[in-house]
C-alpha cells in the first residue's frame, strides 16, 4: 500500500467521522488532520514516533481516542480556551489532535526524548499550529518548576504509566480546578479505588470514568477524569524515576 492511497483512505474516512462525540470536523480539519496523518508517516521513516500507521488504525487509534477523551466530559468541553499540557506525548498524541480542535486552547507537548520534541516542533511549524508550546523534560521536574506547577486547566496522559505514576506525574501541574484526563484501555474497579487514594494524597478526587467502545473495532476504553481540589503538597511529584520505581500507595497501604 503507498502512502498516497493511505492518506486518501484516511480523508474518505475523515469524510464520515462517527457521531457520538457531538462534534464532526470541518472541511479545513479533515484537511489538517490529512496533513498530519501524511507528516508522521513520513516523520516515521527518520524516528520511531508511533507503530500506528495504517489508516484505519491510526483514525481509531491517534485521531478518535485523543479527541474522545476532551469531548465525551461535558467539564472539559467547558476548557476549550485553556492551558493544556499532553504529559508523555511521544509522537504527539493526544495533544497534537486537541490543538487542532481547540485553536482557542493553549497546548503544551512534554516528553523526555528531545528527537521527538524537536520533530513535533518542526511539525508543528508546517501545519501552521500557533497554539503549541514544547517542552523537553521530565514530568517530575516540570511539576517543582514555578512557570509549570499548577498553572494548567488541563492535563491529559496516554500510555506512560499506572494510574498513581500518571496521577503524581498530572496533579502537580493543575491549577486547583484543573482536570487530569487519563487515558486507559482497560480499567477496573481496584484500579479506581486506588486512583482515588492515591489522588487524595495529591489533592486530586476522581471525577467521573467513562467506559466506551471505539466506534470501528468496539475495542474497550475508559477515560478517567481527576479534578484538583486541593494544592499538592510540595513534597510531590518525587525526585525523578522515584513515581515509577515506587508508585504511590493509598495511605492505608503504610507508605
Ligand atoms: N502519549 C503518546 C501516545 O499515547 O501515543 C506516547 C506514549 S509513549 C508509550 C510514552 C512517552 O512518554 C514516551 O515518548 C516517553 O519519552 C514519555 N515519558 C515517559 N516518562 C516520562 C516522564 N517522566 N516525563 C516526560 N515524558 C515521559
Amino acid at each position: 500500500m503507498t502512502e498516497r492511497s493511505d492518506l486518501e483512505q484516511l480523508r474518505h474516512a475523515l469524510q464520515q467521522w462517527p457521531p457520538g462525540l457531538d462534534w464532526q470536523p470541518s472541511a479545513d480539519q479533515q484537511e489538517a488532520l490529512g496533513q498530519l496523518y501524511a507528516e508522521l508517516l513520513r516523520g516515521n521513516q527518520r524516528l520511531n514516533l508511533t507503530r500506528i500507521t495504517a489508516p484505519a488504525e491510526f483514525l481509531e487509534k491517534h485521531l478518535w481516542d485523543s479527541l474522545a477523551g476532551v469531548l465525551l466530559s461535558p467539564a472539559c468541553r467547558q476548557l476549550a480556551a485553556a492551558a493544556v499540557i499532553d504529559i508523555g506525548t511521544g509522537g504527539g498524541f493526544p495533544g497534537f489532535p486537541i490543538a487542532m480542535t481547540w485553536p482557542q486552547g493553549k497546548v503544551t507537548l512534554l516528553d523526555s526524548t528531545r528527537k521527538k520534541i524537536a520533530y513535533l516542533e518542526e511539525l508543528g511549524y508546517r501545519l501552521g499550529l500557533s497554539n503549541l508550546n514544547f517542552v523537553v523534560d521530565r514530568a517530575e521536574s516540570l511539576g517543582q518548576q514555578l512557570q509549570h506547577r499548577e498553572h494548567y486547566d488541563l492535563a491529559t496522559i496516554r500510555a506512560v504509566g499506572e494510574g498513581a505514576v500518571c496521577a503524581e506525574y498530572g496533579l502537580p501541574l493543575l491549577k486547583v480546578g484543573g482536570i487530569l484526563i487519563l487515558y486507559r484501555g482497560q480499567w477496573s474497579e481496584e484500579d479506581g479505588d486506588r486512583l482515588a487514594a492515591v489522588s487524595q494524597r495529591l489533592g486530586g478526587r476522581v471525577l467521573e470514568t467513562i467506559p466506551v467502545e471505539t466506534p470501528w473495532t468496539q475495542a474497550q476504553r475508559h477515560f478517567v477524569y481527576v479534578i484538583k481540589d486541593t494544592p499538592t503538597p510540595a513534597d510531590f511529584p518525587r525526585a525523578i524515576g522515584i513515581p515509577r520505581q515506587h508508585p504511590l500507595m493509598p495511605p492505608d497501604a503504610g507508605q
